[in-house]
């Protein structure tokens, strides 16, 4: 029996990179909106995110010489994501990013301020935006915040659709101990991924139960609006296509040892198999390069290297170890000091012994990289890494720490149709019922593929919480639907 009753147009769950979108879109058309979001804020994995957004054909792109069309991007898209894309919605994505993306983005008060090569793409198309994810979402959820349609309901967690003659009218959700129902005409499920629920993926890919794999999305990324749709007969397709980063050790401060920390920023690492042995080109950290790299090692680990200078610039992709969009350099070595994954020693040869290595062969690789800059060379000549922003390992302590695969990001999930509305096995949609970002594979299930362009999660999951609400709205009888403007010659 619940405790409270409440009635809105759309209910939407979750108040991350999608479902804030879709409340702006809803409360433009004039409907009312609840916002459902279990965590004290909203902002999700997207205000933890580096807020990188792939965009195509942009002034920012202009100002550095770069012609970008849809086609081109389309293009790199569609071979990056290894046969897998689903192409109808990256064609609608690229099409519409500049000026339901980029400018719309800029009308809710975000800016975006410069762009960063990601592997796959022929030309700089990674945009990110002041103060990353944190600066984006700010921007967003003030804008739905000023709208007097739109409430917004944290420490509130959806439970159950509820249903009545095959029809989604609304979710129960539990607050302060209490159960509230809220009855809508439309719910638009935006609950994020599952890659911080080691349970579902290991289901999905059962060939890491053998391995040690980490948590690593946002902590809200249970993967409860999967099951929530699963349960009224939702379609879930390329659930097993998940997005590992492999630069990332377990964060020995969760309790359950179960979640990771990516840290990046650390240009002059080398990475060591447990024989002792480099095998990749360190400086190529992508998912479709370092992960299978990593994967083919036996056991699947790794060992990154430093030497004390080059912990300077070491930046873990977590808030703790943040304040606001500075790195805090105090935690960083609070983690370097403390973790049981990472070790520590005043010589490499003591280091190698520590992490029990074949010692010859790692002193041998060190020697062999430290001789590539004592001979002047731009690459060093193993894997050809860049040796610009690298020095070499001369300064103690040197620290090893230990590498395991990450699951970041879920590139499947709820299948939909280009209205985001939820299909069934038949590909049929359930009445009243929306899916937008993550939970939705980034965008109609499976946007990206098998690999992602970067900024191909993000941009998506705001796009398509857009276009969620939109259409909600109209089938509560407000707005026209999203229309947007496509960037056509
Ligand atoms: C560290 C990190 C960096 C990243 N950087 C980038 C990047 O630079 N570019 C890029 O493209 N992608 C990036 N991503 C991925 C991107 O952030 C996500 O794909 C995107 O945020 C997904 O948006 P979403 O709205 O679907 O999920 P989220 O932003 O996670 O929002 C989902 C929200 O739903 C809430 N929720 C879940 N279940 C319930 C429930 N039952 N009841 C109520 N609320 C619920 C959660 O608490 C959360 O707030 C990054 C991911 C991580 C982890």
């Amino acid at each position: 029996m619940a405790n409270s009753m409440l009635e809105f147009d759309i209910a939407i769950i979750g108040g991350g990179g999608a479902g804030i979108p879709a409340a702006i879109e809803v409360g433009r058309a004039g409907g009312s909106a609840a916002v459902l979001e279990q965590a004290e804020e909203c902002g999700g994995t997207a205000a933890i995110s580096g807020g990188g957004c792939c965009i195509v054909g942009t002034p920012l792109q202009k100002s550095h010489g770069i012609e970008d069309t849809p086609d081109l991007a389309f293009e790199d898209w569609v071979k990056w994501g290894g046969g897998s894309a689903d192409e109808v919605w990256a064609r609608y994505y690229l099409e519409h990013t500049l000026h339901d993306l980029y400018y719309w983005a800029e009308n809710c008060g975000a800016k975006w301020v410069d762009m960063k090569f990601q592997e796959g793409n022929r030309v700089l198309r990674w945009h990110r935006p002041e103060n990353n994810g944190l600066g984006l979402m700010t921007a967003l959820i003030k804008t739905a915040e000023s709208m007097p349609n739109i409430k917004i309901m944290t420490r509130t967690g959806a439970g159950k659709l509820l249903t009545k003659n095959g029809r989604v009218v609304g979710v129960t959700a539990s607050s302060n101990n209490e159960t509230i129902e809220i009855f809508s005409k439309a719910v638009v499920v935006a609950t994020g991924g599952f890659n911080s629920n080691l349970d579902m993926v290991l289901e999905v890919r059962p060939e890491f139960q053998k391995f040690r794999v980490m948590e690593g999305s946002g902590f809200g990324a249970k993967g409860i609006g999967h099951k929530m749709i699963k349960e009224l007969g939702g379609y879930l397709t390329h659930m097993d296509h998940i997005w590992f980063y492999v630069y990332a050790t377990p964060d020995y401060r969760d309790p359950q040892q179960r979640r990771g920390l990516v840290f990046r920023m650390t240009p002059g690492y080398i990475w060591f198999n447990q024989q002792g042995r480099r095998f990749h080109n360190e400086s190529v950290t992508g998912g479709a390069s370092a992960t299978p790299a990593l994967l083919a090692q036996n056991p699947p680990h790794a060992w990154a290297v430093l030497d004390h200078p080059m912990t300077a610039k070491m930046d873990v992709a977590d808030p703790y170890y943040r304040r606001g969009d500075v790195i805090d350099h105090a935690k960083v070595q609070e983690l370097l000091d403390n973790s049981p994954y990472i070790r520590k020693a005043d010589s490499l040869e003591d280091l190698g012994k520590k992490i029990e290595v074949d010692l010859a062969s790692f002193l041998s690789e060190v020697k062999d990289y430290n001789d590539a800059f004592d001979r002047g060379l731009e690459t060093e000549p193993k894997f050809g890494k860049s040796l610009k922003l690298s020095k070499r390992f001369d300064t103690p302590p040197y620290y090893a720490i230990q590498l395991f695969p990450l699951a970041r990001k879920n590139f499947g999930g709820v299948k939909t149709d280009l209205r985001c509305r939820v299909l069934n096995k038949h590909f049929e949609p359930i009445p009243g019922l929306y899916a937008a970002g993550e939970v939705s594979g980034m965008a109609g299930g499976h946007i990206n593929g098998r690999n992602g362009l970067e900024g191909t999660m993000l941009g998506p999951s705001v796009f398509s919480g857009r276009v969620a609400g939109a259409w909600a709205a109209h089938e509560a009888g407000f707005g026209p639907g999203f229309v947007g403007k496509p960037n056509r010659p």
